[in-house]
């Protein structure tokens, strides 16, 4: 076997991947199809669950200076902001950040873990078969050669081969409208005019390096196919249409065309295939949420698949990569429906005083702040919890691990985000309700498993939301395991023993 796990896309999805991967020390090789990477950025917001992943490896540092930091971001292109600085995280904020600057960063850190990157390498077909699977690629040269690996992964777009070549279906809805959007190095408009293409449902956006991106769906070409180029003049005579302006567009870096295309994987696996990012679902680009969505595809796969391929893998978990993962998608995909819908009926002649009408309505409820919260919990993923198949599971499992702060046995302050750098399970003690008996399990004979890191919690981190938990298992993707709230030691040791053995496949703390 060549590899254990071939990655197929050097998309934020496949790069994040080969990350995780490597972390966990299995042997990673990424093949990308284009030659070099692109320059033009689709996405341009890291949300704020995503940031917390990223925190979680230690690799905010080299994003943050990067980007720019935004309060929040936006659902249904509505004037009132989803307000991510009430949010109940470290880093309640978009980092808007260019998709090819975040590639940059996620290929440097992955190659710096010793990933193998093979970019002018196209995948073709792949055969799984018991030990492992067969990919047929072409390389730059145009020669064709086979690579093997224990697990392949397809991280490599909403056209996916690998999807194809593992018969997964992918079941959902066909475009039926086009949005355009042009990277501009001149855009030459008075503020007046700007003020009335935003008025006007056009997204006026500054990049870097002085560019400005104007995006719009135009009422007479919104059925236009995606494939279709978008020339200058077209986007001109739009805006013209539109706004009453063409906005001195001038010197076009990137014109493009998206479409509404919906769709879900049937499954996320199939045997030693998988699935993860665009590869497993695709939508309207609304509230900026398919990058993000398909980074956090690849921080739950990836201790998974590095577990199944190091040997501790529990039996059924890397099966739960899709029970997880394959609902959020879902969501997803219905959350970003509902917003082009309200756009749609805007943009349709019948509905246009009904719709308006529903979009100043939803306009004043998002300055409701439950409500605004409510969907910048979901937009953010902060609120992306797993489901326990355990009925009398703690109120908090499955539910993201607030990053609160810690002190590691050898008594030195920390976060939970900070000793989840190795990506290891992390146990929690709250002291304070234990009465010295944290200390004693600690001290138990015999190996501990190496992806367990244990602390106690500081006096100060006791919280509400933590509903009473004397103790917390953390996942390497910042989930939670188990709690338990019971403060009789025997009980506790009785059920981490069991939660210990179902997940990181040891019985010992
Ligand atoms: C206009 C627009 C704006 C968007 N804005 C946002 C945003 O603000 N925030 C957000 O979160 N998301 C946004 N998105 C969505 C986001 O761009 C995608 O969800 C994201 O790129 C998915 O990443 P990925 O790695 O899964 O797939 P991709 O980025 O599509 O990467 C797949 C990679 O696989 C390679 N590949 C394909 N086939 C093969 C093969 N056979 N062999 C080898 N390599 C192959 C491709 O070359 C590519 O590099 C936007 C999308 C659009 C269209």
């Amino acid at each position: 076997m060549e590899r254990d796990v071939i990655v197929v896309g050097a998309g934020p999805t496949g790069l994040l991947l080969g990350c995780e991967l490597a972390l966990a020390g299995t042997r990673v090789r990424i093949v990308e199809r284009r030659a070099e990477a692109t320059r033009n950025s689709r996405a341009l917001t890291l949300h704020p669950r995503s940031l917390e992943l990223l925190d979680m490896r230690g690799l905010l540092p080299r994003f943050l200076p990067s980007g720019r930091t935004l309060p929040g971001w936006h659902f249904a292109n509505l004037p009132t902001r989803l307000d991510f600085s009430a949010l109940d995280s470290r880093h309640g904020y978009t980092l808007f950040l260019a998709q090819a600057r975040t590639e940059a960063l996620l290929e440097e850190r992955a190659r710096e873990l010793g990933v193998r990157i093979d970019r002018g390498h196209e995948v073709l077909a792949l055969a799984q078969d018991d030990t492992g699977v067969s990919v047929d690629l072409r390389d730059g040269d145009g020669r064709a050669t086979t690579s093997r690996a224990r697990y392949v992964v397809g991280c490599d777009g909403g056209r996916s081969t690998v999807r194809q070549a593992a018969g997964i279906g992918f079941p959902g809805t066909d475009e039926t409208l086009t949005g355009v959007l042009g990277d501009f190095a001149t855009v030459d408009a008075s503020p007046e005019a700007l003020e009335a293409a935003r008025a006007n449902g056009v997204m006026v956006v500054p990049l870097e390096a002085g560019l400005t991106r104007l995006v719009y769906i135009d009422p007479q070409r919104m059925r236009a196919p995606a494939d279709e180029p978008v020339t200058l003049e077209e986007f001109r005579g739009a805006l013209t249409r539109i706004c009453g302006d063409d906005c001195g567009i001038a010197e076009p870096r990137w014109l493009s065309r998206f479409g509404n295309a919906t769709r879900l994987a049937e499954r996320y696996r199939s045997g030693r295939v998988l699935v993860a990012g665009d590869a497993a679902h695709i939508h309207f680009p609304a509230g900026g949420q398919g990058l993000n969505t398909g980074l956090q595809d690849a921080m739950n796969l990836g201790w998974k698949l590095a577990a199944a391929i190091n040997g501790w893998a529990p039996a059924d978990l890397l099966d739960s990569y899709e029970e997880e993962r394959r609902p959020v998608g879902r969501a997803v995909t219905e959350n970003t429906a509902v917003q082009l819908l309200l756009t749609e009926l805007t943009l349709t002649p019948r509905y246009e005083r009904p719709a308006t009408a529903l979009r100043t309505l939803l306009d004043e409820l998002l300055g409701i702040q439950d409500v605004n919260r409510l969907l910048a919990d979901r937009v953010s993923a902060l609120s992306t919890a797993y489901t326990s198949p355990r009925p009398d599971a703690h109120p908090l499992t499955g539910r993201r691990m607030p990053d609160i702060e810690l002190n590691t046995a050898d008594s030195k302050n920390t976060r939970v985000h900070e000793l989840l750098s190795p990506a290891h399970f992390v146990l929690i003690d709250f002291a304070e309700h234990d009465g010295g008996q944290a200390q004693s399990t600690r001290n138990e004979e015999g190996p501990r498993p190496p992806h367990l890191t244990t602390a106690t919690a500081s006096p100060n981190a006791t919280r509400d939301d933590l509903h009473g938990a004397t103790e917390i298992l953390v996942r390497p993707d910042g989930h939670i395991a188990w709690a338990t709230r019971t403060t009789d030691a025997a009980t506790r040791r009785a059920e981490r023993t069991e939660a210990l053995t179902a997940w990181t496949g040891s019985p010992r703390p």
